[in-house]
């Protein structure tokens, strides 16, 4: 199947995705839409890498299953994040544009429980929700989830990684048992397949590419330096590419400051997103950076998960991460719909044997570059 239309989808959403101007779904889509949509309401597993167009695969069926011309929450998204509870938002704002009455809510810690909760109470069919703000809206009475027909979880991986199992739990036992649910992971580590097996019900799974593999139009480079150099090697790599447009990972929200803020100083176009910052903060950096107004956005893992943002040519890892999973999830912030793109990593002496263990798990090598010296640098 090569078309919305041929997926099933109907008007007032083909509409939506004409305006968006996606002409051909994605693989996860075209395998995960017509199933959802199908008259029988089943349990699905997706595992598909970052960048593959998941939240459109679990939002329009979800958008076209539920009754708009009725208040009640009928579906509960949990993610991660609050960037990631914002961006799904919008995201299904847009593809329902044309779908009248219909409400979504965001509901996220560090910004003011009692709005979300009058934002809930007028309505909300869908309410994307991060774990933790989700469940003391719960015991506070702030919300009623109980004719919750259709549940996400969303980047399932990574929600069990930051520790949010009982949240999770907690959450969906005040949820019918009747209802749906669906699981989208880039990963399917043990911890994922326990929680798909206590929540549902003989799932269908579908699995786009090697579950293992990451995007294959990335490209992989590391650069070994003195580990005092590292913040120099940086800005060579950043005077190299002028028109670098690049998400900058550190491994601690101290050091992810510094490394923004001497970048600032330095004449380079920075900004710092950490889980230090407020919620008004983190909201500014990111419209800077998304607007293409800041070129380097240094981030640690947290405050950058599944954040997508059109374009990115470069993701560097400053340092790398503690997890090496976590890389995966880190180079897939480039390269996406079909674009290329080159994850950096800076490395020093006694880490680089970690390139060794991330290309196993990537199944790709990485190519040993140099840092570029002055005659290579772009005036
Ligand atoms: P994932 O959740 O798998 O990481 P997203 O749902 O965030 O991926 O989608 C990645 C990007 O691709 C988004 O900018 C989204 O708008 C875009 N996208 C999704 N589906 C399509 C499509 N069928 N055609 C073109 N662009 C798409
Ligand atoms: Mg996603």
């Amino acid at each position: 199947m090569s078309t919305f239309q041929e997926l099933g989808l109907n008007e007032d959403l083909l509409k939506g995705i004409t305006d968006l101007g996606f002409v051909k779904p994605s693989e996860v889509q075209q395998k995960a839409i017509p199933l959802l949509l199908e008259g029988e309401d089943k349990d699905l597993v997706a595992l598909a890498q970052t960048g593959t167009g998941k939240t459109a695969a679990f939002g329009f069926p979800m958008l076209q299953k539920i009754d708009i011309a009725s208040r009640t929450t009928q579906g509960l998204i949990l993610s991660p994040t609050r960037e990631l509870c914002l961006q799904i938002t919008n995201e299904l704002k847009a593809y329902g544009k044309h779908c009248k009455g219909l409400n979504v809510v965001a509901i996220y810690g560090g910004s003011s429980i009692s709005d979300q909760a009058r934002a809930v109470k007028r309505g909300a069919q869908i309410i994307v929700a991060t774990p933790g703000r989700m469940k003391d809206m719960i015991s506070r009475n702030m919300v009623d989830i109980s004719k919750i027909q259709y549940s996400v979880l969303d980047e399932a991986d990574e929600m069990l990684n930051m520790g949010f199992k009982e949240d999770i739990t907690d959450i969906l036992s005040h949820t019918p048992d009747d209802k749906s649910t669906w699981l989208f992971s880039a990963t399917m580590p043990k911890e994922v397949a326990t929680i798909a097996k206590k929540f549902m019900y003989d799932p269908t799974e579908i699995t786009v590419g090697n579950k293992n593999e990451s995007t294959s139009n990335v490209t992989h480079e590391y650069y070994l330096v003195n580990a005092r150099d590292r913040y120099q090697a940086l800005k060579r790599l950043a005077d190299a590419n002028p028109d670098i447009f690049s998400v900058i990972f550190c491994r601690t929200k101290r050091d992810t400051q510094k490394v923004a803020e001497n970048l600032i100083e330095d004449g380079y176009s920075a900004g710092a997103l950490h889980g230090d910052l407020s919620q008004n903060q983190r909201d500014l950096v990111m419209k800077s950076f998304r607007n293409n107004q800041i070129q380097m956005l240094v981030a640690t893992d947290v405050a950058a998960r599944g954040i997508d943002v059109d374009d990115i040519t470069h993701v560097i890892n400053y340092q790398l991460p503690d997890e090496i999973e976590t890389y995966t999830h880190r180079s897939g912030r480039t390269g996406r719909a079909g674009k290329t793109g080159v994850s950096m990593v800076i490395v020093s002496k006694s880490e680089v044997r970690k390139i060794k263990s991330i290309e196993r798990i990537i199944k790709k090598s990485f190519d040993k570059k140099e840092i570029p010296s002055g005659s290579d640098i772009v005036e």
